[in-house]
């Protein structure tokens, strides 16, 4: 058995991965080899990260963690985790705008796939970013800034420009947040008050199994600072007064603090401790980033094929995106609604399902998130990025020998 991404779903098939401590290290492995991808921390669920000879590990590059006060910002190696990235700046009275449902993931690979959190408001971790430092196939460093030529390419970029080393993220003053947990919320509700809920708090996501008479879960994140003023129920449904995992057999114990107990930002925006393994572990992710004026209908057309989707599923969560300006984000030029679907750890049979939702749901423009499985067996992801030939021009502008391409981004880089 090979190497193994974080799920165990998936074995990639390069040579060799190289770990480097140094940039020398790195610099030295990256121009010995024709074919080239960087491995971050391994949570994505497909064959994006692989490469047919060599994977770079960037988790032994050095930790840089440099914040500046004056320009509110803080500069990392991009192979960092968020976890250790964010207790540092907590540590010095700085937070980020938000987290994935996992502080385990490093940065570089988060924000190359358009990883993302709750919240109308709030861009995906991509927007957070305002430079970056890419070695590319040909040894040099190369350093974009928010609001130069080609940057906006650049920081989505599926890992094919060259390996992100350093990565400069807003950062703004520490804050408190709190985390409340209702239960049952009547569809009826979704259906007719998405804004109202969706809005109604810093971050909002809704669990669903899809085939229950009420959506089992409203997960909702307040900041300290910007109280909600729901008070015990929530479009309906009353407040836990335990606390719950989302996946109703895991143990609590690996969720960030529940039932309102107020706490530093970043024990609280992602769903999962750093302490404990997340999620399931044996599983599989699917999500889509639905156009937010489909939604209704994205909702009506998952509720419909439940009975396929529900067997394979350990839980499915719904939360909102705010629009960006990023070529690949997901939600490049429109707000979003995530239908994100964790899945049993089965290959087959969750491939076999993967037909009918993408039926549903690609044909209203949804986009599938970079990281996570997906099919498109008819070819139209291409056709929801309107700015893919630019990110094409700006791929071969960095690595021409397309030393970091391997078959999955392949798809994307040839017109
Ligand atoms: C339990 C779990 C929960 C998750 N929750 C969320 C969530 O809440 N929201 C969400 O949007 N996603 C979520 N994801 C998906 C995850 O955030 C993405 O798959 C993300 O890309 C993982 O980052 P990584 O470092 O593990 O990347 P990897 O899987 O290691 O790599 C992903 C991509 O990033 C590239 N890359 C990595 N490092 C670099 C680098 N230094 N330079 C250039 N390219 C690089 C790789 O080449 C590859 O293309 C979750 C995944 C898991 C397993």
């Amino acid at each position: 058995m090979g190497e193994l991404n974080w799920a165990g779903n998936y074995e990639y098939r390069a040579a060799r991965i190289a770990a480097p401590t140094s940039l020398d290290e790195l610099r030295d492995a990256v121009s010995g080899a024709s074919k080239v991808r960087a491995l971050g921390s391994r949570h994505s669920f497909n064959a994006l990260a692989d490469s047919s000879e060599l994977l770079v590990s960037t988790a032994g590059l050095p930790p840089l963690v440099r914040i500046d006060e004056t320009a509110r910002t803080v500069t990392v190696g991009g192979g960092m985790r968020y976890g250790d990235v964010a207790r540092r700046l907590q540590d010095a009275g700085w937070a980020l705008h938000n987290l994935a449902s996992l502080p385990h993931i490093s940065i570089a690979g988060a924000v190359a796939t358009a990883t993302h959190g709750s919240g109308d408001r709030n861009g995906n971790l991509a927007t957070a970013v305002r430079g970056v430092r890419i070695l590319r196939a040909d040894g040099e460093l190369v350093e974009l800034h928010r609001g130069e030529p080609g940057f906006d390419g650049a920081v989505v970029a599926l890992g094919a420009l060259g390996v992100v080393v350093e990565v400069t993220l807003d950062i703004e003053p520490s804050f408190d947040a709190s985390q409340r947990l209702f239960g049952g919320v009547p569809w009826e509700a979704v259906a007719s008050q998405f804004d109202a809920i969706t809005s109604s708090a810093y971050s909002v996501s809704l669990f669903t199994t899809w085939d229950e008479p009420t959506v089992a879960l409203a997960w909702v994140k307040e900041r300290a600072d910007a109280p909600s003023g729901i008070e015990d129920a929530f479009f309906g449904a009353p407040a836990l007064m335990a606390p719950r995992h989302m996946i109703e057999t895991m143990d609590v114990r690996n969720t960030t603090e529940q039932l309102g107990v107020v706490g530093p930002w970043n024990e609280r925006l992602a769903h999962f401790r750093f302490e404990f393994t997340p999620s399931n572990g044996a599983e599989i992710q699917s999500e889509y980033l639905v156009p937010r004026a489909r939604i209704g209908e994205a909702i009506d057309a998952v509720r419909r094929i439940a009975k396929v989707v529900s067997p394979l599923l350990l839980v499915s969560e719904i939360r909102t995106v705010a629009a960006d300006e990023l070529w690949l984000s997901s939600a490049y030029g429109t707000d979003v609604v995530g239908l994100h679907f964790t899945w049993v750890r089965d290959q087959a049979g969750v491939e076999a399902v993967l037909p009918a939702l993408e039926d549903a749901l690609l044909p209203l423009g949804s986009r599938p998130h970079w990281g996570k499985l997906y099919l498109d067996r008819d070819g139209v992801v291409p056709s929801l990025y309107p700015r893919l030939d630019d990110f094409r021009a700006l791929a071969r502008s960095f690595d021409p020998d397309g030393v970091f391409t391997n078959d999955f981004v392949a798809r994307y880089l040839q017109s």
